[in-house]
């Protein structure tokens, strides 16, 4: 059985003050246990240190992005050594904001992907697409073919995390129905038994991301291949541990 998923992306949000109020909600809350229930959450890179300090030891800190190889002459990067050393266990990447507003390709992320794994990190991978494409009816070769350069560049997809977000759903309030939400879910279980192995299709946990909710959580998570959530908004509120109680 795979194990349900809830990260919380945090994107480019918070002060120091912030941030300690949200780690003080997610210390104080009464959530199921880490064997039913995996929760990572990902602040931005400066406020990293602070969150794995304070936060709950049966939580996980996550990175949102990571440089493509080894550190050196990059301004304004981050390497996946880094978050190796400061014991930083996950990186999110190929986030849609990431494709589209800094030009981040296919080829790009297989490539950040494979470095992090190299690195010994856990990778959770975004892929989805836009309104325009899910309208021409392109939904599946679209996600297939972000999902294929990933697999082209790595073989073990133990420390992976498939993250499902839709566009056209993310920050929008739109929130994919559970029906939608399933059936691109199931397509890519069955894309993965086909290209991958039936023992990764089986066991890599596919999450859906894109205005998930406290009220719209639940009968999400209640889909067979819906394995988890990456929530964006609503991981800034307190309601993120409503989010959290849904894996059970
Ligand atoms: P929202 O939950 O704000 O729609 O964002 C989803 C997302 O992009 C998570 O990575």
């Amino acid at each position: 059985a795979r194990k349900f998923f809830v990260g919380g992306n945090w994107k480019c949000n918070g002060t120091v003050a912030e941030v300690n109020k949200i780690v003080n909600v997610l210390n104080d809350a009464d959530v199921p246990s880490a064997d039913v229930v995996e929760v990572v959450v990902s602040p931005p890179f400066v406020f990293l240190p602070q969150v794995k300090a304070t936060l709950r030891s049966d939580f996980a800190v996550s990175a949102q992005n990571s440089w493509v190889k080894k550190g050196g002459a990059y301004t304004g990067e981050v390497s996946a050594e880094m978050l190796v050393n400061l014991e930083i266990p996950w990186v999110i990447l190929g986030h849609s904001e990431r494709r589209s507003l800094l030009k981040e390709s296919n080829e790009f992320v297989s490539d950040k992907v494979a470095y992090a794994l190299s690195q010994g990190l856990k990778v959770i991978a975004c892929i989805g697409e836009s309104l325009a494409q899910r309208e021409a009816g392109e939904t599946m070769t679209v996600v297939s073919e972000q999902t294929r350069a990933i697999a082209d560049k790595i073989t073990d997809w133990t420390n992976v995390v498939l993250a499902y977000e839709p566009v056209w759903a993310i920050g929008t309030g739109k929130v994919a129905t559970p029906a939608q939400a399933q059936e691109v879910h199931a397509s890519l279980r069955t894309w993965l038994a086909s290209n991958v192995s039936s023992g990764v299709a089986e066991s890599v946990r596919i999450i859906y991301g894109g205005s998930v909710n406290g009220a719209n959580c639940r009968e999400l998570a209640a889909q067979p291949d819906v394995d988890g959530f990456l929530v964006g908004g609503a991981s800034l509120k307190p309601e993120f541990v409503d989010i959290i109680r849904s894996a059970s």
